[in-house]
């Protein structure tokens, strides 16, 4: 097995070089440094041990609770006590509200070390920022301190067995009595839905305040504090993610509390589903890095064949295992680099429209991004890429849900080719491919080509057919805009020919 070492190094060259984080207000680069140190220290010590003791494991419901796997609970507790839960909250609610970059950062290295109990965690930034944008003051006074100090931690419940990619077909019924609001309904896949690690269990839920005939406008989102009202009735038997329950909840008249204005649920559980499609894109970044890791690691020592000259060779001496291994960084450090882009975009706050525009291509690519590379760790290994003992299959395993939820990549693409074409976010993002690529003519020449296509996708009655191929494209520009920034900062990276290798081979796939 390899070690799970954080790609600290690549990471900051990532934010600092080719996204330029410093273009934001409130970059502290030594913090961030400092910050990404501690917690891959963390992460390599305490997470990443039990990311094969939870596969093995998994979570278990037992007696109507669910039980994580050995050590997590112990993990989660050192996570908490380290403050790493309010990581993004407000220092007035006992966070340490440092940059959505840094968090960035820490997200990737968490998934990286251990994606199932990221799951469990990872929901907590989205629901605190939620609280901050919708709640009332009180809600915020009594929500984000616990949720930040890790006495608490959240779930996201929008799926149910007849509404998955669909929410307009959302049940789950809200009603007001006379002390307040009650749910009733059942609500399936939720993340962390039930665990043993933190005190409490606050559930965002996503339910139907109005009629069947309002469809998304008669949805509400509502806070609801798990207890004898709220029941786990299964947990899924998974491909991957053994460790990250996925619960099957009932609500029987549960008490809850408005979050907003009633019917505006959907705009409220887009801060969190906006904020988790950015997180899945690191988790299908971090999968690529750990995959490149993995083969890397097993290439430079594995003897087989003979070089040119007649000695052994390794692995990595091979044309074709190179091909794999420059593939895998080139997708792991271009995602990554798309990502960061995104949220520097984000954090300027001067251009909403792009954000929207490049928030999909981000989820899309960087969960694509992260299967491939698995799959190509898988081949590298050889037949023990196919046994369980280097952990490539589990990557594969675990990365492979990222294409699926939040948002299945087909529902994304769809909304790419469509609405994403309607606003002015589109035409921003030419102008950033522009910027991002200097004079490099081969993403300039790619660039005039995608503008033709975009203009008649605009135009057309039946863009949703070639919504995959338009959506694949754009997000290869996108890619190729970033290694080609990548490759003219190369000099500040620790080790530039490899940055140059994985450019090129960006450039021929
Ligand atoms: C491990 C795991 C964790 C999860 N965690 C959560 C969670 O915490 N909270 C939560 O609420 N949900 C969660 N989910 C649910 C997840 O978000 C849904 O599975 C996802 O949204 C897809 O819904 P579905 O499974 O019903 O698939 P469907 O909606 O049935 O889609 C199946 C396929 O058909 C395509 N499709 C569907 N409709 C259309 C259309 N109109 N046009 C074109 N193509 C279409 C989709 O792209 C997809 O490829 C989780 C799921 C899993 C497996």
């Amino acid at each position: 097995m390899t070690a799970f070492v954080a790609p600290v190094e690549d990471i900051l060259f990532s934010l600092r070089h080719v996204a330029e984080a410093d273009r934001v207000a409130d970059w502290d680069d030594s913090l961030a440094a400092d910050i990404l140190g501690h917690f891959a220290q963390f992460a390599e010590g305490v997470l990443a041990p039990l990311n094969a003791v939870g596969d093995a494991q998994g979570a278990r419901l037992v007696d109507g609770r669910v039980r994580m796997p050995d050590g997590f609970g112990e993990a989660y507790e050192q996570l908490a006590n380290g403050g790493w839960q309010g990581l993004r909250a407000p220092e007035r609610f006992g966070g340490m509200d440092v940059s959505a970059l840094v968090a960035a950062g820490v997200s990737e290295v968490f998934s990286g070390a251990n994606h199932a109990l990221q799951m469990v965690c990872g929901l907590v930034p989205g629901a605190i920022e939620t609280l901050l944008h919708f709640g009332t003051a009180e809600q915020q006074a009594l929500w984000i301190p616990r949720l930040a100090s890790g006495e608490v931690l959240s779930t996201m419940c929008l799926t149910e067995a007849g509404a998955g990619s669909n929410l307009s077909a959302i049940q789950c019924r809200a009603v007001q009595n006379g002390t307040g609001w009650q749910l009733d309904g059942e609500k399936i896949f939720i993340s962390g839905g039930d665990q043993d690690m933190s005190s409490g269990i606050l559930h965002l839920v996503l339910a139907r305040s109005g009629a069947v005939e309002d469809g998304l406008n008669g949805l509400s989102l509502f806070l609801c504090l798990a207890g004898e009202d709220v029941h786990v009735t299964r947990i899924e038997d998974k491909l991957g993610l053994h460790a990250s329950p996925t619960c099957q909840l009932a609500f029987h008249n549960a008490r809850a509390e408005l979050v907003g204005a009633e019917g505006d649920g959907l705009r409220a559980m887009f801060t969190v589903m906006n904020h988790a499609r950015l997180d899945v894109a690191l988790q299908g970044v971090a999968h690529a890095a750990r995959a490149s890791q993995i083969a890397t690691a097993y290439a430079q020592e594995r003897v087989q064949g003979r070089r040119r000259d007649g000695s052994p060779a390794r692995l990595s001496d091979h044309a074709d295992v190179q091909r794999m291994l420059e593939e895998q960084d080139a997708l792991a450090n271009g995602a990554r680099a798309m990502c960061h882009v995104a949220f520097v975009e984000l954090e300027q706050g001067n251009r909403p429209d792009l954000v929207a525009f490049l928030t999909p291509l981000c989820k899309v690519f960087a969960s694509e991004a992260g299967i491939r590379a698995a799959d190509l760790g898988i081949q590298v290994l050889g037949g023990y890429g196919y046994l369980n003992e280097y952990q490539i299959g589990q990557v594969w395993r675990d990365a492979r849900i990222t294409a699926i939820y939040e948002g299945a990549n087909g529902i994304h693409e769809r909304s790419i080719a469509t609405r994403g074409l309607k606003g002015p976010g589109a035409d921003q993002f030419a102008d950033l491919i522009r910027d991002l690529a200097g004079s490099s003519d081969r993403v300039l020449v790619r660039l005039e080509e995608w503008e033709g296509w975009r203009d008649r996708m605009r135009l057309a009655d039946t863009a949703e057919h070639e919504a995959h191929a338009f959506a694949q494209a754009t997000a290869r520009l996108f890619f190729l805009a970033c290694w080609a920034k990548c490759a003219g900062v190369a000099d500040r990276h620790p080790d530039p020919a490899r940055i140059m290798a994985s450019a090129e081979r960006a450039f021929s796939l």
